[in-house]
């Protein structure tokens, strides 16, 4: 499964991943931070290309890797 994986201590919470999100998988949580809901998420990746301080990383949770960096 691919999915959106947010760095909490990245993340500035500016809500750009949540309105781009088009399954609207992202939510902030209590403290601000960008939440993904893996359930929901379809790992399209357009909240990580709009990331001002690129908190959010696609991975691919069977191999634990960015299927961008490889
Ligand atoms: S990867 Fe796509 S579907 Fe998943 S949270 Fe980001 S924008 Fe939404
Ligand atoms: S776009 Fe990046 S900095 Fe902004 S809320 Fe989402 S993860 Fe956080």
């Amino acid at each position: 499964m691919i999915f959106a994986r947010v760095d909490k201590e990245l993340c500035i919470g500016c809500g750009a991943c949540e309105g781009t999100c088009p399954v609207g998988a992202i939510s902030l949580d209590d403290e601000g931070k960008a939440d993904v809901d893996i359930d929901v998420c379809i790992g399209c990746g357009a909240c990580a290309n709009g990331c001002p301080v690129e908190a959010i990383t696609v991975v691919d949770s069977e191999t634990e890797t960015d299927p961008a960096e490889e």
